[in-house]
């Protein structure tokens, strides 16, 4: 797909968000320290979660929610409407949809999203350090009482083992393996232990955590996040223009995927449910139009059709206006197997 003039204006906005990006884990990378979480109190932390919150919203919602998004809705408005009248030689009731209702409607869905992403990363931080700090602080108790009463007798024993060493210096032997923060002794090994856990359960202020538990880093997400947003925008326009237009059928695109997409490339797919029964109210004789999936049946597989980093974007193919014999054949050709898994398609292919 050649490039478009918006595309030169979304990737300056993109920048924009990747530098500030760089600079804001940069900002809160102190987070993933162990010794400074320790060194915090509970409200001090909090406070510092709602800055993150509250700075990361700030970087990605005037993406999200702003500017570029408005510039994506109404080119691909744009491309529908001509795609439509170009389709057509029936004169279909055109109604250009609102274009202020479009824009509201894919701002609201994308900075849902965000949102999402974001106070999900906040509680996750929260309940990381919350576990960890309890658990470091249960642990220093017996650590602080064996020293309390075994340290003076320790020293003694240790003169005549460590000639030379001056009481001091023993004494930070023996302690050696303890970090002290804030006057508090902690075992090294076991906040070591714990932060690692920690971090590989709940991530870090620099990750995201995936619906799968994966702790995937929050730069690249949204990069990728950033990169999809055209795409998504496109996909989200044509459903709701196709809706306001009475289209009942898209097609998903074909660019030789080599995922599990594949099996979907050139698909027929219903805008939604009501679609599907308009149109087999319609043409009761197109039998083929039972097993005919919808937009949000591909949503819903399990390839990775429409879903996060897809590349893939829904055509106009309003069949309903072919002829019998190009509808039916449409219908005829039209993917309709059960969609193989991501699990399942690499197996065929290795
Ligand atoms: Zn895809």
């Amino acid at each position: 797909m050649a490039d478009k003039a918006s595309d030169f204006s979304v990737r300056k906005e993109k920048k924009k968000v990747m530098d500030r990006m760089k600079r804001f884990t940069k900002k809160y990378e102190r987070l993933d320290d162990a010794l400074f979480v320790l060194a915090r109190n509970k409200t001090e932390l909090n406070r510092i979660l709602k800055a993150y919150e509250r700075d990361l919203l700030s970087i990605l919602l005037p993406f999200f929610g702003g500017r570029p998004v408005e510039i994506v809705t109404k080119e691909a408005h744009k491309e529908f409407i001509e795609g439509l009248k170009g389709l057509t030689t029936k004169g279909v009731g055109l109604r250009r949809q609102d274009v202020t209702a479009l824009l509201n409607a894919n701002k609201t869905s994308l900075t849902s999203t965000i949102k999402n992403i974001t106070r999900q990363n906040k509680s996750l931080l929260k309940t990381k350090f919350d576990l960890f700090s309890a658990l470091a602080n249960a642990a220093r108790q017996p650590l602080e009482a064996f020293e309390t009463v075994q340290s003076g007798a320790n020293i003694t024993a240790l003169r005549d083992v460590l000639p030379g060493l001056t009481d001091k210096q023993i004494s930070t032997f023996l302690t050696r393996d303890t970090i002290t923060v804030k006057g508090k002794k902690f075992s090294k090994q076991l906040v070591e232990r714990e932060w690692n856990r920690m971090v590989k359960t709940y991530g870090r202020s620099d990750t995201v955590q995936f619906r799968n538990g994966t702790n995937f880093p929050l730069r690249s997400y949204v990069d990728m996040k950033t990169n999809d947003m055209s795409r998504e925008v496109q996909n989200m326009t044509v459903i709701q223009d196709s809706s306001a237009n009475g289209v009942l059928t898209l097609k998903v695109s074909s660019h030789g995927a080599s995922d599990s997409c594949r099996v979907h490339e050139g698909e027929t797919v219903f805008i939604n449910e009501a679609a599907k029964t308009a149109y087999r109210q319609q043409f009761p004789k197109d039998k083929f139009a039972a097993r005919m999936r919808t937009v949000e049946d591909l949503k819903q597989n399990a390839t990775h059709i429409l879903k996060f980093n897809c590349k893939h974007r829904l055509l106009m193919n309003a069949i309903q206006f072919f002829a019998d014999k190009d509808r039916q054949k449409v219908l005829k050709d039209n993917p309709h197997e059960k969609p193989v898994t991501e699990t399942e398609f690499k197996k065929s292919a290795a």
